[in-house]
């Protein structure tokens, strides 16, 4: 089963297109993205010990990856929400 619904998958596309994020594959060259289905959740520290997990530090992500060589394209989730 896919994380994202049909219409979820619609939205994050349109936003990419929206915000110009459309160009090549800054590797290789190739011109096809595939979005991986499902978001990238890590959590921002403040230092490098005593690493924190919670709701409060979380950074939330999609991944384009490049369909030739793997290249992996993140962009911030609250951004790309904030284009309509
Ligand atoms: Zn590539």
């Amino acid at each position: 089963m896919s994380a994202f619904t049909h219409e979820r998958r619609a939205q994050i596309l349109d936003a990419l297109r929206q915000a110009s994020a459309t160009l090549p594959c800054p590797r290789c060259g190739h011109t096809h993205f595939s979005l991986v289905d499902g978001y990238l959740i890590e959590n921002l520290q403040k230092q490098t010990r005593n690493v924190v997990v919670s709701g409060d530090n979380r950074f939330t992500s999609i991944v384009m990856t490049c369909d030739r060589c793997g290249y992996m394209a993140r962009h911030a989730l609250d951004v790309l929400d904030g284009h309509d």
